[in-house]
């Protein structure tokens, strides 16, 4: 079953997107625990952190790549945490792997 994720991806529901590859979208999160808080979103649906194997190491160093990128787009370089939670258990909401990037401070 999608997630809200794919949904995004597929422009099936609105976001602010911030920045999109063929692999990876980034988008603003919609209910902010900083100034600055985009996801990183793989296209591909993997389910959380555990569920990434061997072959998506590039796709993994992509999503690192990508946070360095929209870190320096959005002013926030230098400046930033980068989070993955991983399982329910851990606060992780939606089903579809992402990484979370917040601006240090407000
Ligand atoms: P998690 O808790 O799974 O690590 O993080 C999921 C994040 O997705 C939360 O910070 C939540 O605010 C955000 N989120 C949930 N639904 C939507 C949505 O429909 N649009 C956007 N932009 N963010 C969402």
């Amino acid at each position: 079953m999608s997630s809200i994720f794919t949904k995004i991806i597929e422009r099936e529901i609105p976001s602010d997107i911030v920045h999109e590859t063929e692999n990876i979208i980034v988008i603003r999160d919609i209910a902010p625990k900083a100034k600055t808080h985009v996801l990183i979103i793989p296209k591909k649906e993997v389910r959380t952190v555990d569920d990434f194997g061997k072959e998506d190491a590039s796709l993994i160093s992509e999503m690192i790549f990508t946070a360095q990128e929209v870190a320096t787009k959005l002013g926030v370089s230098g400046a930033y945490q980068l989070q993955f939670n991983v399982w329910e258990k851990w606060g992780q909401e939606v089903p579809h792997v992402h990484l979370h990037l917040l601006s240090q401070y407000n």
